[in-house]
């Protein structure tokens, strides 16, 4: 195989050592950030399991599903790099072993191998490096970041590794570096930093062929002098490589200290480029957080509680709409699958959020959260299945629809208020068959949303397979409730309000999926902004 890479372009590979859940998404992000304000940044993500996906599993066992707006279901470290780097991923940059041998099987039974036996080493590692640069030229990429998953030594990420290793001899040598982000653990005994683990995992990189250019150190202090020589000593580094990872109440801190610590001093050495920094906005927003002014609790009521990796983005967009309204948010996790006493559970909340979900659990728990949230004036934004419970709970308390649901949980329900969606019926593969990715909608002029969006036309990201029944539609806006956004053909309800009230708001799509530190999400914001009168009360 001939492998053509475009000559300026330049490469950076991070691999994880000691524990997962340092946080290389966020490191690569960070690095990926620093650059963007000159070059073209495209980060990839490489995922060991062979789920061509992450979108058919459950996000206890691997975070939120993100999505993009081409549709792609994909690992949520993506959505660190939307937005740190404020741009649109596409799904192919996001590799997993499910694609990886679903696309060899597919060429070994076309024939591409004919006469060979097909091997890890070199079809598979070959197929791993076409597809980062087919990427790479595809996007005309100046700088692509590669973020392979797991930690170095995981069985299931040794191809990449390889691919990774293999990658210097064919972009050039001047033209990549090698990141390891690790862990210093200070134990409680000793009460100093240790490098052994460090040592331990760098051993397994160069074992594989690797040495790092860059090393990360996640710590719960600044790396001292002391450490930083040791490891620089142990790991064949330069002193000024080893930089602090440090542990953070707010992510968006983190490319301000890799700064500090001088990443663009060394990637721009070790890569040849010239980096030009662009940070006041985003320095005046991460003081803001430091130094809010005022404080609101919000609640986020759902069945996935137990990780809260699963609703990573919608904690994000809290913090974006908290930096520019000068508050602070506390979020509060509520199971709704084992609620007690709810109203007493939400006296002290000033808003709440009904995130996306799937299935019977926790449902009627939302229910009595949405119907506390209409009686009591609490500002309520409900997200997809919380548009969708929201229409429940008014079809059955105000519209006066006994036992209306969706048929999502039952089938047999008299008023089925929210119904499949009518391409979805004949759909029988589960994997990637949703409807998803961004659709546009059409606001209506005098609403609370239209005024949050300040624009007609909007578009979000989508993920679900049912809807409010169009049957419905009359009923529903007969006794209050006001569809603030339509699909553009009108069939589909995107936005609800209620105008008697002041935020009870849903949304079809997932406008946290859009938010950024430097632009929140519309109705992040309008959750946040209503929860301060509310706390004022
Ligand atoms: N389960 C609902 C549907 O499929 C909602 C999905 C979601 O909240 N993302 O339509």
């Amino acid at each position: 195989m001939i492998f053509f890479s475009m000559p300026k372009m330049k490469w950076i590979v991070l691999t994880g050592g000691v524990l997962s859940g340092l946080g290389k998404g966020i490191a690569s992000a960070s690095i990926g950030m620093l650059l963007s304000s000159k070059y073209k940044i495209i980060p990839i993500k490489c995922d060991g399991y062979l789920n061509v996906d992450p979108g058919t599993m459950n996000p206890i066992e691997h975070g939120e599903v993100y999505v993009l707006e081409d549709g792609g279901e994909v690992d949520m470290d993506f959505g660190h790099y939307e937005r740190f780097l404020g741009i649109n991923c596409k799904s192919e940059w996001n590799l997993t072993m499910g694609k990886v041998f679903d696309t060899i099987r597919k060429k070994e039974r076309r024939g591409d191998y004919l006469g060979k036996t097909v091997q890890y080493i070199p079809h598979v590692t070959n197929l791993i490096i076409e597809w980062w640069l087919s990427v790479a030229r595809k996007e005309k990429a100046e700088v692509v970041l590669i973020e392979i998953g797991g930690t170095i030594g995981d069985i299931e990420n040794e191809l990449y590794v390889e691919a990774a290793r293999q990658l210097k001899k064919i972009v050039g040598e001047q033209n990549i570096m090698y990141a390891h982000l690790t862990y210093i653990p200070i134990p409680a005994c000793v009460n100093e930093q240790k490098s052994k683990p460090t040592q331990q995992s760098i051993n397994i990189l160069r074992e594989r062929g690797i040495t790092p250019d860059l090393i990360i150190g996640r710590s719960a202090e600044m790396l001292t002098d002391e450490i930083k020589n040791k490891i620089a000593t142990f790991c064949d580094v330069k002193k000024e490589a080893v930089i602090s990872g440090l542990d953070v109440d707010n992510i968006y801190k983190i490319p301000l200290i890799f700064e500090q610590e001088g990443v663009s001093k060394i990637v721009s050495k070790e890569l040849n480029i010239k980096v030009k920094l662009k940070l006041k906005k985003w320095k005046g927003l991460v003081k803001n957080l430091d130094s809010p002014e005022k404080k609101v609790r919000i609640a986020i009521c759902g069945k996935y509680t137990r990780l809260e990796d699963s609703y990573a983005s919608i904690v994000e967009a809290l913090k974006h709409a908290s930096a520019h309204l000068k508050c602070k948010v506390e979020i509060n996790f509520v199971e709704t699958s084992k609620l007690g006493d709810i109203r007493k559970e939400l006296e002290k909340i000033d808003g709440v959020i009904i995130p996306g979900g799937f299935g019977e659990r926790g449902v009627e728990g939302k229910i009595e959260v949405i119907k506390c949230c209409r009686e009591t004036r609490k500002p309520l934004l409900g997200i997809c299945y919380g548009l969708q419970l929201s229409v429940v709970e008014f079809a059955r308390n105000v519209c006066g629809l006994k036992n209306a649901n969706t048929t999502e949980i039952n089938e047999k329900t008299p008023y089925t208020v929210i119904d499949i969606l009518p391409e979805q019926k004949n759909v029988l593969e589960k994997g990637g068959t949703m409807r998803l990715g961004a659709y546009p909608a059409v606001l209506q002029k005098d609403t609370k949303i239209f005024d949050l969006y300040k624009n007609a036309n909007v578009s979000e990201r989508h993920r679900h397979r049912y809807e409010v029944n169009p049957e419905y539609h009359e009923i529903l806006q007969r006794n209050g409730m006001v569809f603030s956004g339509m699909s553009p053909d009108r069939k589909l309800v995107e936005f609800i309000e209620l105008k008697n009230h002041p935020y009870f708001v849903g949304c079809q799509g997932h406008p946290e999926l859009k938010s950024t530190l430097l632009k929140p999400a519309p109705l992040f914001y309008g959750l946040v902004s209503a929860a301060m009168i509310k706390n004022q009360q």
